[in-house]
């Protein structure tokens, strides 16, 4: 089965280098014509380990968004923001029979995606793989993780797809209940992610705001209930902490994108969370303090704040 993948940054890299390696087919798709060229000066993707010890390059075939080949199965790998031009370019290599894999981080991106392609059956991802690019289309794996699908529609299973991704060592576990996975890292990304922008702090650091994250997390708790899943709101807070003490030398994914003053995903994290929370009328006003500042974080940095 051939895969497309639209969006070439970290992780469009990072999934193209290893179905090229597994020789399975795989084709890529750039946004434009300059993108495209830019590509094809280079001709190839290349994939380094974490320590940059070792370098594959993978000349994969790539084309625009208008051509006319049918897509059977594609990969979304752009930032959430993206990701309905980013669909809408290619409806209409689409059809009933398709798959879409939808990488993006939050929520609310992939729900608009499949708006736009009704008859086309989209899964979603909670991919926990680390990959940074060091020049364009060179992807660094730094982290090994691992990767959750599923259907927010709760379609069944798509025979093939799980071996087909393990074949190419893309290590991935389907799951009945992705939204539960989904939301749950929502809540946590809703906490870790402005307070390391706010305070620019590692994740570690936010030791020193215990009090505001336990009240926001009682505020999160009681929205995952309100959204009925009360299966991500089991253990909340020591979930959070959880995560605060493993990944204590991390820089948290928002983090990094304002270091590198790159838009970042808040319209997808904490502006999901807050529109949620006035939808199902479950009040979180510390939850849209913290929204706020963070846009004022944003803003202070000449970022874009939603
Ligand atoms: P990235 O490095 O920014 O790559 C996104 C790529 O998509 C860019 O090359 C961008 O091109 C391209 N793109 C945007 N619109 C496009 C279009 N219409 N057609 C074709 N390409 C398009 O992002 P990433 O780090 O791979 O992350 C992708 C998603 O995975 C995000 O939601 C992120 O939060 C999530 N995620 C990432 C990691 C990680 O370690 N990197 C881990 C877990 C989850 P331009 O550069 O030209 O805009």
């Amino acid at each position: 089965m051939r895969w497309h993948i639209q969006g070439l940054g970290s992780l469009g890299c990072l999934w193209a280098a290893r179905f090229a390696a597994a020789q399975q087919p795989v084709r890529l798709i750039l946004r434009n014509p300059a993108a495209l060229a830019r590509y094809q000066k280079i001709g190839r993707v290349r994939l380094s380990d974490a320590n940059q010890q070792h370098t594959q390059s993978y000349p994969i075939s790539a084309q625009l968004p208008t051509h006319h080949e049918p897509i059977s199965r594609l990969l979304l790998a752009c930032k959430a923001y993206d990701a309905t031009a980013a669909i809408a370019q290619v409806a209409h290599r689409l059809n009933q029979d398709s798959l879409v894999v939808l990488l993006q981080n939050g929520l609310g991106s992939q729900q608009a995606v499949q708006a736009l392609i009704p008859n086309t059956r989209c899964i979603v991802a909670s991919s926990t793989e680390g990959a940074y690019l060091t020049e364009p289309f060179h992807s660094v794996f730094a982290g090994q993780g691992e990767i959750w699908l599923g259907s927010l529609e709760r379609h069944p299973e798509p025979e093939g797809l799980i071996n087909n991704c393990r074949d190419a060592q893309i290590p991935c576990t389907w799951t009945a209940t992705i939204e539960t996975t989904l939301w749950r890292k929502l809540a946590i990304n809703c906490l870790i992610n402005p307070l390391t922008v706010i305070h620019d702090c590692s994740n570690g650091a936010l030791i020193a705001h215990a009090d505001l994250i336990n009240g926001v997390c009682t505020e999160l708790h009681a929205l995952l209930i309100a959204a009925q899943h009360s299966a991500a709101a089991d253990d909340l807070q020591q979930q959070v902490w959880q995560v605060i003490n493993k990944t204590a030398s991390n820089s948290s994914s928002m983090r990094q994108d304002v270091h590198n003053k790159r838009r970042t995903e808040i319209n997808y994290i904490t502006g999901f969370a807050c529109a949620q929370s006035i939808a199902l009328e479950c009040r979180t006003p510390a939850l849209h303090a913290l929204h706020a500042q963070l846009q004022k974080a944003l803003s202070m940095r000449g970022l874009p704040t939603r």
